[in-house]
């Protein structure tokens, strides 16, 4: 793999953040130092560091993909609203057992637990918005 100036700082972007952002994102930050560069170059890039496994994807949220560069054994939590995304370790969940049934669909290599839910900032935002408060009554 060449590594140009540009890749390198689109790795650097993943590496840096612990918000596992996605193509867009990554963009907004290299642009600050590479202001050439551009989003079709930061797609190919961030695809290519997958492909070489330097980093992961994350199942797509809001039809975008996230990425990220922490390759250590580790699980998210996934705010449904507005895609604040976080890692979060566990003994528990890292000494979990592979499922059978997972076992069967192929060659598992790493089990992800992926937490679901509001964050703190949307858990509060709804709180105190009534009307929200009403529609998920009706829920
Ligand atoms: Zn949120
Ligand atoms: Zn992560």
């Amino acid at each position: 793999l060449k590594v140009t100036h540009q890749r390198a700082e689109i790795f650097r972007e993943v590496a840096q953040t612990l918000s596992h952002p996605d193509a867009e994102t990554v963009l907004e930050g290299v642009r600050r130092r590479v202001p050439s560069v551009s989003l079709d170059t930061v797609y190919r890039t961030l695809w290519l560091l997958a492909d070489l496994d330097l980093i992961r994807t994350l199942s797509p949220l809001r039809e975008r993909a996230r990425f990220d560069a922490n390759l250590e054994g580790h699980h998210h939590f996934v705010c449904v609203r507005c895609g604040f995304t976080r890692d979060f370790e566990s003994e528990g969940l890292g000494t979990l057992p592979i499922p059978a049934a997972a076992r069967k669909l192929g060659r598992v290599q790493a089990l992800h637990v992926e937490a679901r839910g509001l964050c703190r900032k949307c858990a509060s935002q709804r709180k105190s918005t009534r009307t929200h408060r009403k529609e998920e009554e009706k829920r």
